[in-house]
Formats: structure tokens, sequence, C-alpha cells
């Protein structure tokens, strides 16, 4: 790997002055506050968020035991996501290399900036080949894309074959690990320091149950992660999402309460599932939910909605042909899913 991030970036980018805030200029404590044309009513409202969210770093700092300097918290992943493109990715000219199938937001990013994806199959079982993802990298290529667990096909991928793709590109190398609490030891969060080329993205929209707040990071050596911060919109965590994913956040028992018995729930699924006769295979799952080859999904599909039940049907999607993907629920609402099946067959 031979990693120059100011060759990296695009020249506009790289040149880029940062908006700077009135609550970049001065950020102390003060008794009047007459900067920022702030209306003086409406407290707490009316006063802008702290662009730099310095209190729910360290808040994720501790949990994730990851410097404040390699850390960029969004409005979901989605910001990061997009963030990247626009840094790296000169529109028209650049590409991204990614697997298939997988998360379809990094294609709706790279459509938006006008940026190529050569897409890599995974192999039959959903596994990475790794030197087919390097082999289709170009010289415009300047990030790839992975996904682990992957969606929708719910495996973690190999860490060695995601280690060699970091170390055999001299490009970013995004690793999507949005539901990595469900598998905490695949994490690559531990070695993030000894790549710099490495960006990590986390999201408090899964195992956190925080979907509705969009809060997502990003972990990255510090130059990646100035880069990101340079271009963000300033305001871009509103004061409500970051006071009350701080609070949320002081619930870290809670959070692994939930993944233990949402882990457990999914056992209980995948054997419940195996038993029924219009079920062609459970796929492996290192995530809250499993994809489920089965006859007529469209079918199934319909009938569950039918029945008020509301699942994803990905049997259009390459490799996918034929599953449904469901996410694990509540002990009551992945009862009333099998109820559904039960009176099917
Ligand atoms: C759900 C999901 C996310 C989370 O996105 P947010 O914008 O943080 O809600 C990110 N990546 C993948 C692969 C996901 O499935």
């Amino acid at each position: 790997m031979n990693f120059d991030i100011n060759k990296l970036l695009r020249e506009n980018i790289r040149n880029l002055k940062p908006y700077s805030s009135a609550r970049d200029e001065f950020s102390g404590d003060a008794a009047v506050f007459l900067d920022a044309n702030e209306n003086p009513y409406n407290s707490p409202w009316n006063r802008y968020p702290d662009p730099h969210q310095r209190i729910l770093k360290s808040k994720v700092c501790e949990i994730k035991n990851i410097a404040v300097q390699n850390i960029f918290l969004g409005n979901g992943s989605d910001e990061p996501i997009d963030l990247l493109f626009r840094a790296f990715c000169e529109p028209g000219k650049d590409n991204i290399v990614s697997i298939n199938p997988t998360y379809g937001m990094y294609r709706v990013a790279a459509d938006t900036n006008n940026i190529k994806v050569n897409l890599v199959p995974l192999n039959g079982d959903f596994g990475l080949d790794d030197e087919a993802v390097l082999a289709a990298v170009t010289s415009d290529t300047k990030i790839i894309f992975l996904c682990s667990p992957n969606n929708p096909t719910g495996n973690a991928l190999n860490n060695d074959g995601l280690l060699k793709i970091i170390t055999g590109f001299n490009g970013v190398v995004v690793i999507d690990e949005a539901y990595i609490d469900f598998c905490p030891e695949k994490s690559l969060l531990p070695k993030l320091d000894q790549y710099p080329n490495l960006v990590i993205l986390q999201t408090f929209s899964k195992a956190w149950g925080m979907a509705g707040l969009r809060l997502g990071m990003a972990f990255a050596a510090e130059p990646i992660i100035d880069v990101l911060s340079r271009i963000k919109y300033p305001y871009n965590l509103s004061i409500l999402t970051q006071q009350k994913g701080l609070e949320l956040l002081a619930n870290e028992k809670l959070k692994t309460e939930w993944v233990t018995v949402i882990l457990k729930e999914r056992d209980k699924m995948i054997a419940s599932l195996t038993t029924y006769p219009f079920v062609i295979k459970v796929f492996p799952t290192d995530a809250n939910f499993v994809l489920v080859k089965v006859y007529d999904p469209r079918g199934i599909y319909q009938y569950l909605v039918d029945e008020k039940i509301i699942v994803r049907d990905r049997s259009s999607i390459a490799l996918c042909e034929g599953c449904l993907r469901i996410s694990i629920g509540s002990p009551e609402e992945n009862a009333t899913l099998m109820e559904a099946f039960d009176s099917l067959v």
C-alpha cells in the first residue's frame, strides 16, 4: 500500500477553505452571544448546535475506545458515504469498486455523484473474492466499498480477505460495519491505526435502536477524518440528535441486553424456518436479519402483506433469486410471523 491522501483528493477539495461558523470563531463560555444572528427567544432551540459535537464525540470515544480525532459523526452513515464520494471521486471520470449483492446506498451515492461502479460478484456462498476485487481496480478507482456483515446476505466477510484488499490498494477502503454489534469479535476497528486508507462505518441505527435519530459514525486516520469534517454541513447534527444521542449512549447495558435477546430470537427463527416445506435454504447470518430462499417469494411476500406483516423481497437481486430478507423483531413479532407461516402449510 502506498497511500497518499493529497494525490487522491479532488483538487477542489484539497484547496477548499471550509466555512467558518460563529461557533468556530468563539466557542468558550460567555454571558451574551450576539455573534450568530440567533433569536434571543425560544431557548434552547434558538442556539446553533456544536458543529464539532464535542460532548457526544467524547462519549463515542469512550464507548468505542477510539480517539476523538479518528471519529466523524454524521446524519446516519449515509452522510459519510456521500462525503467520501465528494472528497475523492471526480464526477464523470473516477470509479469505485464494490461487491454484488450489497447495500444499495453505495450505488445511489455513486449515481448522485456521477461515478461509475465496478461490481464484483460474491462467490456462491456469498464469500468475498479478494483477488477479483483487487483485479477490478483501474487507474481511476478511488474507493472500494465493502460491507461486513453484508446486507442483504447477512454473512460477515472474511477478515483476511478484507485485509488483503486494504493493503493491496492505494486508494480508500470503506468497510461498512452497520451490523457489527451482532458479531463484535469480527470488527476491524481494533486494527484501525495500522491502515491509513481504512474507513470503518458504524451506526446507531441497528443494535442501538436509534434509526430515527440519524446518527452514524466513520472511523479513520486523522487526515481522512479532517477532510470529512471540512466538507460536511457545519451543523450536520441537530441539538436534538446530539442531546438525545448522548442520553441514549448512557444505556450501553440496555443495548447489550437487546443484542442478546435478538441473537436468541434469531436462532429460534432459523430453527423454525428450516422446518417449513416452502423454505429451500436459510443462509447463515452474523446480523439481525436472515436471508431465506423460498419457493414462490412473491406469493409468500404478498400473503404476509395480507397478514399485515412486512418483510423485504430481495428475489430480484443478483445471487438472491427466490430470497426474502427477514429482520429479527421482538419475541411477540417473531411469534406472529411463525403463526402466519404455520397457517400457510
Ligand atoms: C442499515 C444500514 C446502514 C445504516 O445507515 P444509517 O444511515 O446509519 O441509518 C448502513 N449500512 C448498511 C449496510 C445498512 O444495512
